[in-house]
C-alpha cells in the first residue's frame, strides 16, 4: 500500500513537472496500475526456503501439502512479505538468511523459531493446522492462519538483533522488542484483526501487546517507522526502546508519551 502510495505520487509530480514545462507535445504518463506494482523483492535472495513434512499422513499434514501444492511459492512469498514490511528495499543492512527449513511435526503447540547445523529452522504443528481446519472446514483459512503463525516465526529469522546486556533471556526490553517486532509485522501485513489486543498493558509486554502499538506508531506517526526502528539494532547499544524511539523518530520522541497516546486511542477499538 505504501509503495503504490509513492509511485502515485512520483507519477502526479512528474504530471506537475510536464505540465509546468509548457510542452504541448507531450503525452500524458500513462495511469498507473496497481495490480502491476513491482515487488522489489522479488529478485531478492531471501535464502534457501525448504518444506518438510514430517507429519504428511496427518489430516493437518494433508492440508499443507494441499496448500504447498496449489502454490509452490507460498512460503516464499509469506518471506518477502516480511522483508517489505521489515525493510525500505533490498539494499538495507539486512539480516541474511543461508537456509530456512519449515518444518511440519506432530506435537502440541502452534510454531516456533529455531536452528540447527543447516541453519535457521520454523516447525510448525500439524496438530494445530488440522484444528484450524475443523473450526473453519475452509482450506485458504487455513492458509492465511498459516500465514499469519508463519509472518512472526519468519519475523525472527529475518528482524535485526538488538543488544544489550542479558540478551533475549535476561533483558525484558529486547525481549518484548524481538516478540514485539514479530507481531508488528504480522499486523502491519494485514494479518491481524484491530480488535485482536485490548487497551492496558505495557509496551514491554511484548507479542501483541507490543506489536499493534509499534503498527500504530507506523500508521499514525512515521510510514517508514518499523523500518528504522529495525534498524535501530545496528545503531543503539545498549539497546532500549527509549533510544530505539529516538533514533527511528528523531531526538523528541518519548515512548512513554506515545503509549499514553496510542492507548486512547486503543481504548475506543471494539
Ligand atoms: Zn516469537
Amino acid at each position: 500500500m505504501r509503495k503504490f502510495h509513492h509511485a502515485l505520487v512520483l507519477v502526479t509530480s512528474l504530471a506537475a513537472l510536464i505540465a509546468c514545462s509548457g510542452d504541448r507535445e507531450t503525452p500524458p504518463p500513462p495511469e498507473p496500475d496497481p495490480v502491476e506494482e513491482v515487488d522489489i523483492w522479488k529478485e531478492y535472495d531471501a535464502g534457501n526456503i525448504r518444506f518438510e513434512n514430517r507429519a504428511a499422513t496427518t489430516p493437518g499434514g494433508r492440508i499443507t501439502d494441499a496448500i504447498v501444492r496449489d502454490d509452490p511459492d507460498f512460503f516464499a512469498g509469506i518471506a518477502r512479505k516480511v522483508l517489505a514490511v521489515l525493510y525500505e528495499s533490498p539494499a538495507d543492512s539486512i539480516t541474511r538468511v543461508r537456509n530456512l527449513n519449515i518444518r511440519l511435526e506432530d506435537f502440541d503447540g502452534v510454531a516456533y523459531a529455531t536452528g540447527d547445523s543447516e541453519g535457521n529452522v520454523i516447525v510448525l504443528s500439524c496438530r494445530w493446522i488440522g484444528s484450524t481446519f475443523l473450526d473453519t472446514q475452509d482450506t485458504s483459512r487455513v492458509a492465511d492462519e498459516i500465514t499469519g503463525v508463519l509472518l512472526h516465526e519468519m519475523t525472527h529469522v529475518y528482524q535485526l538483533e538488538p543488544r544489550a546486556p542479558g540478551g533475549y533471556g535476561g533483558n525484558t526490553e529486547i525481549w518484548a522488542c524481538i516478540e514485539g517486532t514479530a507481531d508488528a509485522v504480522r499486523y502491519l501485513a494485514g494479518y491481524f484483526k484491530e480488535n485482536d489486543v485490548g487497551a492496558g498493558g505495557s509496551y514491554l509486554d511484548g507479542y501483541r501487546t507490543t506489536g499493534f502499538f509499534l503498527g500504530w506508531v507506523q500508521k499514525n506517526k512515521d510510514a517508514k517507522f518499523l523500518h528504522a526502528f529495525n534498524q535501530a539494532a545496528l545503531h543503539v547499544y545498549p539497546w532500549n526502546f527509549a533510544a530505539a524511539f529516538k533514533h527511528a523518530l528523531g531526538e523528541a520522541a518519548d515512548v512513554d508519551a506515545l503509549w499514553v497516546e496510542y492507548q486512547t486511542y486503543r481504548k475506543t477499538v471494539k
